[in-house]
């Protein structure tokens, strides 16, 4: 992904893709001192780009440092990406990690960097999985406690969890897999919020562990706007039976049906095709923000 042309973002000016490289002892690669973010430009436009930008400050600042650029200026510097790849409709990752200044477990001496790239990418699922829904394997690998990391970013080094699981996933046949916590209680997947429909109301997690995401919150005010119920609660695996529909939310993912997770079987059902509408309606500048 790296050989190939296009303009990045690198602490403050544009340089070419192919040049945009770190040290090989950059405190980030061994320590995971990282934080990220993964919106989507939608016809020129990013969506909830300052959520974005403040959720990489936040992110960073539960690891212990701050970024030296503004939500603002952020804000600015996706833009500036956006208009160098000349993309309408994209993705785009804003990086931010400790530099290679210092090596060690202490890095109070690295500095703060940010990078920000964008590219086409189209549907994170594929077609077929938004007709028939996806298929998820229940994963060994569980999200952890809050007081065992600081759950709250979205921390490259938690993402380990994620690979792990989404590798097995994979070597199993299935598209991508639910995560249990630490407790045993349904969590996420491995990139994107769970919601569940049951008698015309939608259940989902506490996010007390997890991303709670800008999607999953869009979603929740989506759904609210039709009059429709919102429960946040504990949800144990067990309770997957009862379920009718299942649909994972995230920026990447947007909004998209799960027909099986385990031995457990979903229909694709109309609410999930309301609210994959409405959500897609609102990126797309059709409805309202709320
Ligand atoms: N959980 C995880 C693990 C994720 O990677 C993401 C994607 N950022 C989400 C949830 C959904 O977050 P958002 O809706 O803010 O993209």
């Amino acid at each position: 992904f790296d050989d190939r042309d296009g303009w990045i973002w690198f602490d403050g000016k544009l340089v070419p893709w192919r040049e945009a490289n770190v040290h090989v002892l950059t405190h980030a690669l061994h320590y995971a001192s990282a934080v990220f973010e993964g919106q989507r430009i939608y016809s020129g436009e990013i969506f909830k780009l300052s959520e974005h930008s403040t959720r990489l400050r936040k992110s960073a600042s539960l690891l212990g440092f701050e970024l030296p650029w503004t939500v603002e200026e952020l804000d600015a510097a996706c833009i500036e990406v956006m208009k160098a790849n000349g993309l309408e409709d994209g993705y785009m990752r804003p990086l931010a990690w400790r530099g290679s200044e210092q090596m060690g477990v202490a890095a109070q001496r690295t500095k703060p960097h940010v990078a920000i790239t964008a590219w086409e990418w189209g549907t994170y699922f594929g077609h077929e999985a938004i007709e028939s829904g996806l298929r998820l394997d229940i994963s060994p690998w569980r999200r952890p406690a809050p007081y065992t990391a600081p759950t709250e970013s979205k921390a490259a080094g938690l993402y380990m969890i994620c690979t792990l699981a989404k590798h097995r996933a994979d070597d199993r046949g299935y598209n991508d897999a639910l995560m249990l916590d630490w407790r045993g209680q349904v969590a996420e997947a491995t990139g994107a919020n769970a919601f569940f429909v049951k008698d015309g109301a939608l259940h989902t997690p506490v996010p007390d562990c997890f991303l709670d995401g800008i999607t999953r919150r869009t979603v929740m005010d989506l759904a609210r706007r039709r009059g429709i119920e919102v429960i946040e609660r504990k949800i144990w695996p067990e309770e997957l039976e009862s379920f009718e529909q299942f649909f994972l939310t995230g920026s990447a993912a947007e909004v998209t049906p799960v027909q099986s997770a385990g031995p457990w079987n979903f229909e694709v059902g109309d609410l999930t095709r309301q609210l994959r509408k409405d959500y897609l309606d609102l990126v797309h500048r059709r409805l309202p923000n709320a």
